[in-house]
């Protein structure tokens, strides 16, 4: 048999070999962002072809209910001269192009925007690139530098994208779940497997853990990247004003299991099989995201769900409308679509929303006085 030397799998077989193994971070992180073999370096992996269909991409009512968020909290933040709309992860460009076709009732708002995206993956940044070649757009691989002006960040599911640590608690000690080899030695396909290491949690922000019960066979998870893209768009918030919305699935209730999942081709397959083939994410913790935004001194509302979320956006009036002069096929479309981002069964009620504001800016659209969220 032909050995794949440079295949993602041997490189990091190589690397617990030479060095022990490697934290499940790490292997999250080779994983996805891999310079050459990560999942979201080298494809394209989103709609019916890829692995994964996302809202915006079963249907135009999901971007446009956006757009008229982005639009009423423009109005919120004091229409500002100049200001920044930033997808973060704009996968293939629909959500936003769904938007600015909502937005373009509101000449003003368009005008005074600068878009901004943060985009890895070189293959989505061209269809991007294709989609929106009206507009001008400043691409940013990671978010750093971004203008001092006010900004509206826009996040779909973006953030179960970023790499997790995961602590494992037994017997009342804390340990770091590590992936290693079945085997040590050299192979055509390793194999790989989860182990624990002792750890404590002394360089994760203890406040999250604290006041949870643990039992035997927790596990605490802990996405380090998250917390610093909250971070830095609460103080950019807070210093240069604007809001962020954040929809993806995930918990606010303290979890205590792997949400660690890979996804190919629409399926569900072993999370340690073949790095860099299959769509690794795990579940947002919202409550560790508001906290962090609390702490840098911008209000949280939500998450609430998804369904609850469309729907006070709108969502039944935008279907009608868009059913009016449609086919019958069509109708039963639009019905199917939107059932399948606002039924509890289906993503309305995993997946959630949050918004990041300052408290002078409320109210914003799609969240009520009490979906503030007033514990850190
Ligand atoms: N928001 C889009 C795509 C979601 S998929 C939609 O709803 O359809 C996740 C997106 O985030 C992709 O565009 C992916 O390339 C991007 N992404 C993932 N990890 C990233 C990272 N670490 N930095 C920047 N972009 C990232």
């Amino acid at each position: 048999m032909k050995l794949n030397t440079n295949s993602l799998s041997q490189i990091l077989a190589r690397r617990i070999i030479n060095g022990g193994a490697i934290s499940v971070h790490e292997f999250m992180s080779e994983a996805l962002n891999h310079p050459e073999h990560g999942y979201y370096t080298k494809s394209n992996p989103i709609g019916r072809s890829g692995d994964f269909i996302t809202a915006p991409e079963i249907s135009q009512m999901f971007g446009e209910l956006i757009g008229i968020w982005c639009a009423t909290t423009w109005l919120k933040i004091g229409k500002p001269k100049s200001f920044i709309l930033m997808e973060l992860g704009p996968g293939r460009g629909t959500l936003i192009v769904d938007a600015l076709r909502a937005l373009k009732k509101l000449p003003e708002f368009l005008k005074t925007m600068e878009l901004h995206f943060v985009e890895i993956n070189p293959q989505l940044k061209k269809t991007q690139e294709k989609l929106l070649s009206d507009f001008k757009i400043t691409w940013h691989k990671k978010l750093s530098d971004i203008p001092q002006k006010p900004t509206i960040f826009i996040a779909n599911e973006f953030f179960d994208a970023l790499p997790i640590e995961q602590f494992f608690f037994r017997n009342k000690k804390w340990y770091r779940r590590k992936v290693d080899l079945a085997e040590k030695k050299y192979q055509s396909e390793p194999k790989f497997t989860f182990i624990e290491e002792p750890s404590s949690l002394s360089d994760v922000d203890g406040q999250f853990v604290i006041n949870s019960e643990w039992l035997n066979g927790s596990i605490f998870e802990f996405s380090p990247q998250s917390r610093e893209v909250i971070t830095k768009i609460s103080k950019h918030i807070n210093y240069y004003n604007g809001a962020a919305l954040i929809v993806d699935y995930g918990y606010y209730e303290p979890n205590t299991n792997s949400t660690l999942q890979a996804i190919q081709r629409h399926k569900y397959v072993d999370v340690l099989n073949e790095p860099g083939c299959s769509d690794l994410t795990a579940h947002v913790d919202f409550k560790a995201l508001s906290s962090i935004a609390k702490i840098n001194g911008i209000s949280c509302w939500g998450p609430i769900s998804q369904g609850s979320f469309l729907r006070r956006l709108g969502i039944e009036t935008r279907a009608d409308k868009l059913s009016v002069s449609a086919s019958k096929e069509t109708k039963e479309s639009i019905k199917r679509a939107k059932q399948r981002l606002i039924n509890e069964d289906q993503m309305g009620s995993l997946f959630k929303a949050m918004v990041l504001g300052r408290k002078s800016s409320y109210p914003f659209p799609g969240f009520l006085s009490n979906d503030l969220s007033e514990t850190t």
